[in-house]
């Protein structure tokens, strides 16, 4: 029940106790710390009455926390001891190391019981709040930042933040979970999407221009259409027409046919139409030639 931290408070006249390890001991002043045992008399401040804070003795024998005899002499330019009127020589003022030691293994327990049931001494109470499962602090995930226990966490973040990442199920990246959905409709490239022609495969969203090269029910030109055949059905009736309009698409190609003899027979015929010329031209230049 006790947390580890828990020690054994040795009367310090006489016994060195840990210092190397109480420098680094503090705790907050004007916080409300709930003793195991009733804080004694000795260990509060002659001025605020509360538990003593960096204490020094003064000459009268009284202990005050190190800002509250401060305060005394800003106050006052005389400082007079509250509990004996005496007043306050600052020559005889010092820091109360045995006392302080003290109050830093004093033990309290957790701001968080009861639900935290840990007994720490003063000295760890900042530290113990750094790692206590009961203390309230904010969601990891920067976007969120709700507050929960620290003990709650780890639950939160697996299952409850709504600003956790999953992996997807179908392209198994990480995604934000309130994201997920539109991920799915939206933009997964291996979420399945059925067929824009309605065939019956689903096909992942990123396979869609590739499985249009090869679905059944995509319409097609004829492939006599380079010849003028203007008809387009799906794969599998093309295959149809094509043997139905064997004949239509021979007429087709004999007509282009035609076409391209005719068109050869009128190059043919411009290019004697060129060579003659040639030949004139050339019969001009000689005669040209001779009479020079
Ligand atoms: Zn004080
Ligand atoms: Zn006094
Ligand atoms: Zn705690
Ligand atoms: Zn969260
Ligand atoms: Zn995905
Ligand atoms: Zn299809
Ligand atoms: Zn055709």
């Amino acid at each position: 029940m006790a947390h580890s931290e828990e020690q054994a408070v040795v009367p310090c006249a006489f016994i060195r106790q840990n210092s190397g390890n109480s420098i680094s001991l503090d705790f907050e002043p004007d916080t409300e710390y709930q003793f195991v045992e009733q804080l004694e008399e000795r260990y509060k401040c002659a001025f605020c009455h509360s538990v003593l804070h960096n204490p020094h003795q003064t000459g009268c024998g009284h202990r005050f926390c190190q800002h509250c005899i401060l305060s005394l002499r800003e106050l006052n330019s005389v400082p007079i001891c509250p509990v004996d009127k005496e007043v306050i020589k600052p020559q005889e003022v010092f820091k109360d190391n045995c006392c302080k030691r003290e109050v830093l293994n004093l033990h309290v327990y957790c701001k968080n019981a009861p639900g935290c049931n840990a007994r720490i001494i003063l000295g760890r109470f900042q530290d113990h709040l750094q790692h206590c499962s009961f203390q309230a602090v904010p969601c990891p995930n920067q976007s969120c930042r709700e507050a929960m226990l620290r003990k709650d966490v780890k639950e939160h973040l697996s299952a409850y933040c709504r600003f956790r990442e999953e992996k997807c199920l179908y392209c198994k990246r990480d995604i934000v979970v309130t994201n997920l959905q539109d991920h799915e409709e939206n933009s997964c490239p291996a979420y399945p999407v059925s067929c824009p022609n309605k065939c019956v495969q689903t096909i992942p969203r990123a396979g869609v221009k590739e499985h249009l090269t090869v679905c059944p029910e995509a319409e097609q030109d004829c492939p006599f259409k380079h010849y003028g055949c203007t008809v387009k059905g799906k794969r599998g009736n093309l295959q149809e027409h094509e043997r139905a309009a064997l004949q239509d698409h021979m007429l087709l190609v004999l007509e282009k046919n035609f076409q391209l003899e005719q068109q050869i027979s009128d190059l043919y015929q411009s290019l004697e139409q060129k060579e003659s010329k040639i030949q004139q031209l050339a019969g001009t230049v000689k005669e040209v030639r001779e009479r020079a």
